[in-house]
């Protein structure tokens, strides 16, 4: 019996934002692209969904941002924190002329992101599932997929893995295990609303702080539909879960001003919840093979940047693989080289995430450092989110200094609560600007931001391999290529 196989010069496991940015530019190179993905489209999946201008922008290089707008969705030109007496609010920073933020439904989007793949010229395969990386010679050639009751391969000179969290890919590439990773201390408690302020909403993304909760309040699509996501405490996700309204209801009730904004929403969607979001960094590119968006690197969505990550780095790796496919030595170092860049561009994101998941509620400290934004509608705060420089040149040490010093003088002020903090926070204002200037690629010394306890699960279960006695198809490599891969 033998296994039907098919060419390709790409193939992509993986039809979100990772795998159709990849796409993109390798199709309008001219190369043969094949995308497939077990899902259905329009799909939904777990996501809070916000792009800032940054991430906005990745959509209109994939020329997929036309199609998102006609869905009618807001856009929001502002962040505003309210942290009791503290109110801040800025402009965001504009990127290729884009100034505002998005948050579609990830149906809605990702349906938008797969026809614009296909209309770029990529074949995306639906209801497509991957099992297996088939190897040569230590290099991964293709993969082994199953479509109903047909299982063929696909062979192609690039295999990217932008198969999620959960990558099938990372397992059979024995890169499942991250290298360097952190507990969250944050669960994601979420829902829909119309939103009860209609057309006068404020064109914001808003955050509510109160005690542990940081609430977010995201104008999303079609306009006057509002996503609500506290991001709170991961002990008290099961509470949420059993009880969603009446935990909902007491979120409002510790939070008057989230309760003045929300509290009279009628038209509520069901609770979506999650506690599991470990961030990590895997190895992500080998012989023959990537790992692109949340199947390689994933960080704390407290961040807002998952998907323009992903997008961007999508859009990255198909760019150095167009030029560079037709050899293979010179393809694996353009992947090692769009690793590194990625890490170097993702990595005050993942500290600062590391950092902003611990639970528990705004110390004065932070207050007094927070305080340092009030004033003025410039970009300033907001370009952590949006990336416009390191979080740590954002959130400065003069900001920092000036913070402590106000604290330290407030009437009533606990010095030693104060002192005590700056001892957990000082290691980690050094350790992770050693990381970010100092460690070299794929450094496993570990930073002070990263916490113990992590957990990405087990990888998902390899099918049961080809008997070995049944006549293999062309260019397979089986067990002893991939534990060669192993040591890449
Ligand atoms: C609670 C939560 C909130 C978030 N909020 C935000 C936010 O506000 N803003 C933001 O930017 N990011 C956010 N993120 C992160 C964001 O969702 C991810 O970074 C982004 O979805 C990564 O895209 P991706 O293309 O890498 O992978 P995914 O979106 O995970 O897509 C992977 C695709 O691979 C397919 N697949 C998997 N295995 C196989 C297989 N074996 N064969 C075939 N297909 C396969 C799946 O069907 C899926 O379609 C959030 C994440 C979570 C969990």
């Amino acid at each position: 019996m033998s296994t039907e196989i098919e060419k390709a010069d790409v193939v992509i496991v993986g039809a979100r934002c990772a795998g159709t940015a990849a796409a993109v530019p390798l199709v309008r190179a001219g190369h043969k692209v094949i995308v497939v993905d077990k899902g259905k489209f329009p799909s939904d999946t777990l996501s809070t969904h916000v792009l800032v201008p940054n991430g906005v922008q990745e959509l209109q290089f994939m020329g997929a941002l036309p199609r998102i707008l006609a869905l009618g969705p807001s856009k929001s030109r502002y962040l505003s924190v309210h942290d009791g007496d503290l109110e801040i609010k800025e402009r965001f920073t504009p990127f290729s002329g884009i100034d505002y933020a998005l948050c579609i439904p990830r149906d809605q989007q990702d349906a938008v992101l797969v026809e614009t793949a296909r209309e770029a010229g990529a074949e995306v395969r639906e209801r497509t599932m991957v099992d297996q990386v088939v190897w040569r010679d230590g290099r991964a050639v293709g993969v082994r997929c199953r479509s109903g009751d047909t299982e063929y391969e696909i062979h192609a000179a690039l295999v990217v893995g932008a198969d999620g969290r959960r990558s099938r890919i990372a397992g059979e590439v024995d890169a499942w295990t991250p290298y360097r990773a952190s507990r969250n201390g944050r669960g994601f408690a979420f829902r829909y609303l119309d939103d009860p302020l209609g057309a006068d909403a404020p064109d914001a993304l808003e955050i509510f702080r109160a005690g542990s909760d940081q609430v977010l309040v995201l104008p999303s699509c079609p306009a006057g539909r509002t996503l609500v996501v506290n991001m709170t405490d991961a002990a008290t996700i099961p509470d949420f879960r059993r009880e969603p309204d009446a935990h909902w209801q007491r979120m409002l009730d510790r939070n008057p001003a989230l309760n003045a904004r929300v509290g009279a929403a009628t038209n509520l969607s069901k609770l979506r919840s999650t506690d599991d979001l470990s961030a990590y960094y895997r190895r992500s590119s080998g012989p023959g093979w990537a790992l692109a968006g949340d199947a390689g690197h994933f960080k704390d969505p407290v961040t807002g940047n998952g998907m323009r990550d992903a997008l961007k780095f999508g859009r990255l790796l198909g760019e150095a693989a167009a030029t560079t496919l037709s050899d293979p030595g010179t393809l694996d170092a353009a992947l090692r080289d769009w690793e590194a860049a990625r890490d170097a561009d993702t990595i005050s994101t993942y500290h600062w995430g590391n950092r902003e998941s611990r639970p528990g509620t705004t110390s004065p400290l932070v207050r007094e450092v927070l305080r340092t934004f009030v004033g003025g509608d410039r970009p300033n705060l907001s370009d952590t989110f949006n990336r416009v420089r390191p979080v740590e040149s954002v959130i400065s040490p003069s900001r920092l200094v000036t913070g402590l010093a106000r604290a330290l003088r407030a009437p009533g002020a606990d010095r030693r609560a104060i002192l005590r903090e700056l001892r957990t926070e000082l290691p980690m204002e050094i350790s992770l600007r050693r990381h970010r200037l100092l460690d070299g690629f794929r450094s496993t010394r570990p930073t002070a931001t990263e916490r113990e306890g992590w957990s990405v699960g087990p990888a998902p279960k390899p099918p049961s391999r080809r008997p070995a006695t049944e006549p293999a198809p062309v260019m397979t490599g089986g067990a002893q290529s991939h534990a060669t891969n192993a040591a890449v």
